[in-house]
């Protein structure tokens, strides 16, 4: 069972958490192969592809499987070869269940192994010193301005967001930040709350809401019939941070006790900080009276990272928690792992974790298959035709101006990204996509591929823009 250790070190507690999960993955892919040698290959591909062993116990092995009709054409044809291959490996199994991803067991199956991946993921952090939110304001004190690095993609949101603590309710309200996930806004706003309160050392009250409490209290009062609370205890502060507004938008009532509450502070110039992950007017169920109060305060957005700032990140990460790695490691992680600061943290505590468990000094090779294990990306199904309509889409293009011949500049570029893509994301033959793209050379495509495999290592603009069209493909 995953969590029955009592094992004293935290270390050796942790490592055979990980040791079970991985031990599931590998008896399964040992009794794939198995299963593979006795059907046939198609058969094999089609209904074991996206299956999954999530747990082991009472002699029982539980498979997961992608849908219904998965389930019970295995539970009705292979089932004996499912046993059979696993009580091969492993002889205290005797029987095998079936289950589908959808269904809530396998949600409280997996809750378990997540469970035990995010202690390995939280362990090496548990020796760092921990801080307390403030009961009074709801703050973070770790989220200062002092601890928030500034690179060119926030330092207009961070030079806006420290003006608000000099000018408090006055120039900048509302100050409305946003931007993508993990790139600070929770960070930044918070600093603004504990930059106001040391100072004006707790002459101004200061209050940070999450849009899940936020909308929670008003629920709670509207369920009691007593929506005055609501206006008492939230128009007594002077300063409000609401964090993630996307979540309140569009559900009518919060939003409408949110346009009260932040009329009745706005109004007495008391100063409201907002952040969202994205514009105002991207944001379509937002009402206009909201979209108008929000554009008329201050707008600021925080950019994806570039190298050199999440270089810096991670160099500041290192300090704190005053350990080391080699140079060369920490510009890896810097350069593969391009998103966001979550995710580079949560990249630079597996390593470090790697470090303690296994007391090595992690080499560049080492810390790219660990990278590599974690930024594994998900499967993509989309066809060609959909990633090149993305392209277009991306640079406000047609399909037929990227197919087509014309070489102006605006075109060419679109042009290349979408034959990169279609390698780099489909893995397309060269002929194959030089067809595709209005019947080319696969030397055009071969060029194009490389062309741009070596300018996203030196252009960040291009690099972003790739990444974003990556990620609206994935969203498809
Ligand atoms: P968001 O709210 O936008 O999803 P967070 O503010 O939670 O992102 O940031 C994710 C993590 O990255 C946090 O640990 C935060 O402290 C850290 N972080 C983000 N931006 C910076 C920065 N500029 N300097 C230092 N740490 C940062
Ligand atoms: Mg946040």
């Amino acid at each position: 069972m995953i969590m029955e250790h009592k094992q004293s070190s935290v270390g050796s507690k942790i490592q055979t958490k990980a040791d079970l999960i991985q031990d599931l993955d590998k008896l399964w892919g040992s009794a794939l192969g198995e299963i593979e040698l006795q059907i046939s290959k198609p058969n094999f591909i089609t209904w074991f592809k996206n299956s999954q062993l999530i747990d082991k116990s009472d002699n029982t092995a539980h498979i997961a499987l992608p849908n219904t009709f998965a389930k019970e054409w295995i539970e009705n044809k292979y089932s004996k070869i499912v046993l059979g291959a696993l009580r091969n490996i492993d002889d205290t199994i005797t029987k095998v269940k079936f289950l589908i991803k959808s269904s809530k067991e396998f949600r409280i199956k997996t809750a378990k192994q997540n469970k035990a991946k995010a202690d390995i993921e939280l362990a090496p952090q548990q020796s760092f010193p921990e801080f307390k939110i403030d009961p009074e304001t709801n703050l973070n004190p770790r989220y200062t301005f002092e601890t928030f690095i500034v690179g060119k993609s926030n330092e207009l949101s961070h030079a806006a967001a420290s003006a608000v603590v000099d000018e408090v309710g006055s120039k900048y309200n509302p100050m409305f930040i946003y931007g993508g996930v993990g790139l600070g806004k929770t960070h930044l706003v918070q600093a603004i709350g504990n930059g106001i309160k040391q100072k004006h050392q707790g002459r101004l009250k200061v209050k940070y809401v999450s849009s899940e409490k936020f909308t929670n209290d008003v629920v709670w009062a509207m369920r009691n019939k007593r929506m005055e609370t609501i206006k008492e205890k939230y128009r007594l502060i002077d300063v409000l941070i609401i964090d993630d507004i996307q979540f309140i938008i569009g559900k009518a009532r919060t939003e409408e006790e949110f346009f009260h509450t932040f009329n009745a502070l706005y109004e007495q110039n008391k100063q409201i900080v907002i952040s969202s992950d994205k514009p105002p007017r991207f944001m379509p169920e937002l009402a206009e009276r909201l979209r108008s109060r929000f554009e008329g305060g201050m707008i600021v957005d925080i950019g994806l990272p570039d190298y050199e700032l999440r270089f810096a990140i991670l160099k500041s990460r290192l300090e704190e928690k005053g350990v080391s790695l080699p140079e060369d490691v920490v510009s890896l992680i810097a350069s593969k792992i391009q998103k966001n600061f979550r995710e580079l943290e949560g990249v630079l505590n597996r390593i470090l974790f790697y470090k303690k468990v296994k007391q090595l000094e992690v080499s560049s090779v080492i810390a790219e298959s660990i990278i590599n294990e974690i930024i594994q990306e998900p499967l993509k199904n989309i066809s060609p035709n959909t990633l090149i309509k993305a392209v277009a889409d991306a640079f406000e293009l047609e399909v037929v101006d990227l197919t087509g011949s014309c070489r102006k500049k605006e075109v060419v570029q679109p042009r290349q990204i979408a034959m990169f893509l279609l390698r780099d994301v489909l893995s397309l033959s060269y002929p194959n996509i030089g067809d595709r793209m209005g019947k080319r050379d696969h030397t055009t495509a071969i060029y194009a591929f490389e062309k741009i495999a070596k300018e996203i290592n030196k252009n960040q603009t291009l690099n972003q823009k790739i990444l974003m069209i990556k990620e609206l493909i994935n969203k498809e």
